[in-house]
């Protein structure tokens, strides 16, 4: 073994946070049929190749990465790669799990469909969770529009279910207890005080952001679903100023937090219609940003930090704490590389170290960097000469135009 194996080897075998084990699928392109649509859906069918085994482990700095056999590291960044698989690309899937192995474990001997739009389903998520930590981690470079974004997203990402093996193993992506909470308060009663709009020109609010007043004749014409401006009529508004104007007493603090944040947001800044992983839609385009100040960026911030605790505990619920013989060391018994992957951001240290995502626009991968390193902009150098060759290419050709 040369030395530098030897070194990798010590460091991996001996300073992991934890191991994973897996083995490689076979993948092909099929069609399924869903009872959403009649029409076929593509698809991948994956079926495991028992006798490659894979082994992955996960070290700070480092993030989850896959070995070799003699556990010197075959590929970085694991985590990386998969979310920069472009959206519903079969083929980058296919090789990635050939690579890699599938999200969840297939019985030995068994095959499984799963639908590309399950599959870009679970990716997005587990995208949009690593954007969300690594904005809030590295505040020198946090843009607060995607804060929102992704708090948004999250809230209101589509659900996905899984079951494999029979129906032996299943998993759901939950809806976000917030969502649950406004679907369960949509026909809440408004707060008493809220009912006099006779003696009253304006109300007045205190909430967990903020004191303000508002207009008596237009809280009284959003909850009866006659405002004058037609965007209030949205059913997302409503639900959210219904909750706001509710009595508050015996609600969890955090859910009214959220909500305050959510109608604050909505009413200051713009209502938004829908969000994507990269883009906010709003109603008629109609959007403030001057009015996302100090205070709603703080709450943002707060709301994002509540969406990732959330989100990381949901998915490691199948993580088990155990007990090494051999090493007489503790372990962690993890059921899947979906599990592994959301282990290996609870792990993220904060102000230590973020993800950030590749500036060569050919690659886009995300990367474990220092949060201290400022200048880290490219994945590795064969991507900063390529994109600094490209830039320079650009430059000469803009030179060669202006000298005609
Ligand atoms: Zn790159």
């Amino acid at each position: 073994m040369t030395k530098k194996a030897k070194k990798i080897e010590e460091n991996f075998l001996t300073s992991n946070v934890f191991t994973f084990e897996s083995y490689s699928c076979n993948c092909e392109e099929t069609l399924v049929s869903t009872n959403i649509s009649l029409q076929p859906m593509p698809a991948v069918r994956l079926t495991p190749v028992s006798s490659k085994r894979i082994h992955f482990a996960f070290g700070s700095k480092v993030g989850l990465v896959r070995l070799n056999e003699d556990g010197s590291i075959a590929e970085n960044n694991i985590l990386g790669k998969l979310v920069a698989i472009k959206a519903n690309d079969v083929q980058g899937y296919c090789s990635f799990f050939e690579t890699n192995g599938f999200l969840f474990p297939i019985a030995p001997g068994g095959s499984e469909v799963i639908g590309i739009l399950e599959l870009q389903t679970l990716v997005d998520r587990l995208h949009a969770t690593l954007e969300l930590m690594s904005t809030i981690t590295d505040m020198s470079r946090t843009s607060y529009e995607k804060i929102v974004r992704m708090v948004f997203y999250h809230l209101f990402a589509p659900i996905v279910s899984v079951e494999l093996n029979g129906g032996k193993y299943k998993y759901y992506s939950d809806k976000h207890q917030y969502s649950s909470f406004l679907e369960s308060n949509k026909d809440a009663k408004r707060d008493s005080r809220l009912n006099d709009t006779f003696n009253n020109t304006d109300f007045s609010f205190t909430d967990t952001i903020t004191s303000f007043s508002m207009n008596a004749d237009f809280v009284d014409s959003v909850l009866n679903g006659t405002p004058a401006d037609s965007k209030y009529e949205l059913p997302f508004f409503k639900e959210v100023f219904t909750v706001y104007c509710a009595p508050r007493a015996g609600k969890p603090k955090s859910m009214l937090f959220i909500n305050d944040f959510v109608f604050h947001y909505l009413y200051e800044v713009g209502i938004i219609d829908y969000v994507d992983l990269y883009e906010t839609h709003y109603v008629n385009d109609e959007l403030d940003k001057t009015r996302f100040e100090g205070r709603l960026k703080a709450a943002a911030v707060e709301t994002a930090k509540y969406i990732i605790k959330e989100e990381i505990e949901k998915n490691l619920q199948r993580v088990r704490p155990t007990y090494s013989i051999s090493k007489l060391e503790p372990a962690w018994k993890i059921d899947s590389l979906l599990s592994a992957l959301y282990f290996g951001l609870f792990y993220m240290r904060p102000n230590m170290e973020t993800y950030r995502r590749c500036a060569n626009p050919k690659c886009g991968e995300f990367f474990l960097v220092p949060v201290s390193s400022r200048k880290k902009k490219y994945c590795c150098t064969a991507c900063m000469n390529r994109d600094m060759a490209a830039r320079k290419r650009a430059r000469d050709k803009l030179n060669a135009t202006k000298g005609q």
